[in-house]
């Protein structure tokens, strides 16, 4: 019998959180930047990391960080919180706000970590569904709202994994109802038309959410932070460990703010490219919801999506499984990649669709 004791009881761990790491020549399925950084980044960091004191914590207030953060969005430094990757964003706000007798909502289907970061956190989780094409209505949610009472509303705009952008009268609503904090996850903001940044002050009860393991071609950074309230970064920074993140981080994340025109013209080179693989999906059998993300949500028509998924990766061409997410049954989600990886994907799925 084994001496290892069992996990938490009200956990009930499951698997199939975390996207597979499947190798593949096409890796389309965690919506990560195709491109890589600047070259003059990394740079301009190799240079920066000899100057690192090792053998001393890092700057446990992260200022230098906070300052560029807060400058290229025009906030104050009290008002930028930075962790490892907006995962860890999302887990301290619910460590900071949830846990016992505490409610977090989410609008399904939507970024399945808002509501497995509350569960773990012992925060209760309401889910509502989403409307007809994956949008928000306003009043549906300004409903939602009253009746759970939630301490954290999570809205996701982009949403992932449908793309959908939405519409300021939805985050109106959710502000005029909530009693707690309204927190809008941006993690695609920058390829889309609308954000939430702009409403961000010290007496609105929002949170918005940014990471640069997308935009910023930096997923193996895992640097994220939120705008928020300066008492809400108060108090997610007396939920923080000590000196967590490391001085390697905090240059390369004030670098990469110091790089933000590369940046802004991969961001529009891959929302040109969107356009190009919503053109090529559309002539294929399938149906497609519009995204202001950098992947799209499609159906594979009178096919199995297992099916369909498993025939690309037989092409070695990886996408995101969801058609047995609820809400998303057949669906797929393919990350917008350079345009010779979205051609190698179109042609595949041309294949296993004939
Ligand atoms: N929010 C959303 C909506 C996401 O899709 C992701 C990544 N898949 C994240 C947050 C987390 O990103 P990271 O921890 O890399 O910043």
């Amino acid at each position: 019998m084994s001496r290892l004791p069992d996990a938490r009881a009200d956990l009930g761990l499951r698997e199939g959180y975390h996207s597979a790491q499947v190798d593949a020549e096409v890796r389309l399925n965690t919506n990560e930047s195709p491109f890589p950084p600047p070259a003059e980044w990394r740079e301009a960091l190799a240079a920066a990391v000899g100057d690192i004191a090792w053998e001393r914590y890092p700057d446990r207030a992260v200022g230098a960080l906070r300052a560029a953060i807060a400058d290229q969005h025009g906030v104050r430094p009290d008002q930028v919180f930075a962790a490892n990757g907006s995962n860890e964003v999302l887990q301290s706000l619910c460590l900071a706000y949830g846990g016992a007798g505490r409610t977090a909502l989410t609008f399904e289907p939507t970024y399945a970590l808002h509501a497995h970061i509350a569960h773990l956190t012992g925060t209760t989780v309401a889910s509502e569904r989403r409307g007809r094409d994956f949008g928000l209505d306003p009043g549906a949610v300004a409903d939602a709202v009253r009746r759970h009472d939630p301490v954290l509303t999570f809205l996701c705009s982009p949403n992932n994994p449908t793309g959908t952008v939405d519409d300021p009268a939805v985050l109106d609503a959710a502000l005029a109802a909530a009693s707690g904090l309204v927190v809008v996850d941006e993690a695609y903001g920058q390829f889309a038309e609308r954000s939430a940044l702009a409403r961000v002050d010290d007496d609105t009860p929002l949170v918005v959410v940014r990471t640069f393991s997308k935009t910023w071609s930096l997923a193996a950074l895992r640097l994220g932070y939120a705008i928020a309230p300066a008492p809400v970064v108060q108090l997610l920074e007396r939920v923080a460990l000590p000196y967590h993140l490391d001085a390697c981080k905090q240059v390369a994340g004030r670098l990469a703010v110091a790089h933000e025109a590369a940046m802004q013209e991969r961001v529009a080179a891959l929302v040109a490219e969107r356009a190009r693989l919503l053109a090529g999906l559309a002539a294929l059998p399938v149906t497609v919801w519009p995204s202001q993300a950098n992947f799209v949500l499609f159906r594979p028509e009178g096919r199995d999506g297992r099916e369909v998924w498993k025939g690309l990766l037989h092409r070695s061409v990886l996408v995101r499984d969801t058609s047995s997410w609820p809400g998303l049954e057949g669906c797929l989600r393919v990350t917008v990649g350079t345009p010779a990886e979205d051609d190698r994907f179109l042609a595949a799925l041309a294949e296993v669709l004939a």
